[in-house]
């Protein structure tokens, strides 16, 4: 995934680029990003944090995570796409929905996360790697 890379919601309002490659690529299964995504899953990229700028106005919404941290949850203020995600405990890594990207077939996934919440009709990918829960802290840079 060569950047920039580029991205936005549903209705254009939000635009986003990330100017760095992801430093990991996942699938969370876990309960709250069914219900943020309303499907099985959230097919999401972590991007270090200064390499993601923002235009247009979106809301948070502020979920506690298994960790006992706060993941505050971003989606578009006019048509609700769920975009990225920002952690009360690690500033370093943002999570950016990899379904927002202009081009999401560049995005690779590298493990299923949170698989113990997944459900019955959720389709994963038997090569990649399963984890319970959290795999290991976010990754740092
Ligand atoms: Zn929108
Ligand atoms: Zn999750």
């Amino acid at each position: 995934m060569k950047p920039p890379l580029t991205g936005g919601c549903l209705c254009g309002k939000v635009r986003y680029e990330i100017s760095a490659p992801p430093v990991d690529s996942m699938n969370c299964h876990c309960r709250t990003c069914q219900q943020w995504t309303g499907t099985a899953y959230l097919a999401f990229m972590w991007i270090p944090a200064d390499a993601l700028s923002i235009t247009g106005e979106y809301k948070e919404f502020a979920t506690l995570a298994a960790s006992g941290n706060t993941v505050y949850r971003g989606f578009c203020a006019e048509c609700g796409t769920a975009l990225f995600g920002r952690y009360s405990h690690f500033a370093a890594v943002r999570p950016v929905a990899a379904a927002t990207l202009d081009d999401p077939s560049m995005f690779k996934p590298q493990k299923d996360i949170w698989v113990a919440d997944a459900q019955p009709w959720d389709m994963m990918n038997p090569d990649l790697p399963k984890y319970a829960g959290n795999p290991t802290r976010p990754p740092t840079l």
